[in-house]
């Protein structure tokens, strides 16, 4: 099992413990909305080649395509985002390279960062320009879940995160490595 298996391994058996708590009820379930899909989702290169790797070249093709539409709509925010904003990035409505007629096509395989997203009200409020105002639920505190990043990044051995569209643009489409050091805000996390 590699890292990234063990990591959807994990958050699967936490997710199931949190939903046999009485009080945690996350909007998410049986939503057929695709709003969350145009929320910025971040990754890191572990999980992205572990998702390209299980696509057919068609796929592959089509997602180069996907996310070069991607990077085109949502190269504008970057810079808003060195700022430490992010709503911007909402504002733009760029959806996932990934969303196809409204669904996610590699749902199986979908990044820990969507797996975690939950909505706690109305998904309703999910769509902009409520969404601003909608609650989630936050893992930043969460023991268990501190203990399944940890133990994702020390079998990784380096952390790199970033967009998800924007590690998949530099893997199928950006060969140039001085662009991509200039976008700059990569999170780097060596151990
Ligand atoms: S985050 Fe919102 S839009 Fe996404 S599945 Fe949950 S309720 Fe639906
Ligand atoms: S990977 Fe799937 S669930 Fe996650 S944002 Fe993209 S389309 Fe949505």
């Amino acid at each position: 099992m590699n890292p990234v298996e063990q990591l959807r391994e994990d958050w699967g058996k936490l997710e199931s413990r949190l939903r046999a708590q009485p009080d945690f009820h996350p909007a998410c379930d049986n939503c057929a909305l695709d709003a969350c899909c145009f929320e910025p989702v971040f990754s890191d290169y572990a999980e992205v080649d572990d998702i390209l790797a299980r696509l057919t070249p068609e796929q592959t093709k089509d997602l180069k395509h996907a996310v070069l539409l991607w990077y085109q709509g949502a190269k504008a925010f970057f810079h808003l985002e060195q700022e430490g904003i992010a709503f911007p990035y909402r504002l733009g409505c760029v959806s996932c390279p990934f969303l196809k007629q409204g669904r996610c096509s590699i749902y199986a395989f979908r990044p820990i960062a969507c797996r975690s997203h939950y909505a706690l009200e109305n998904p309703q409020g999910c769509l902009m320009p409520a969404r601003a105002q909608q609650k989630y639920a936050c893992f930043e505190q969460c023991k268990p879940f501190q203990a399944i990043a940890v133990r994702y990044v020390f079998a990784v051995g380096t952390l790199k995160t970033d967009h998800f569209g924007l590690l998949i643009y530099n893997r199928l489409c950006d060969t140039n490595e001085e662009s991509k050091a200039a976008h700059g805000y990569q999170v780097e996390e060596k151990v």
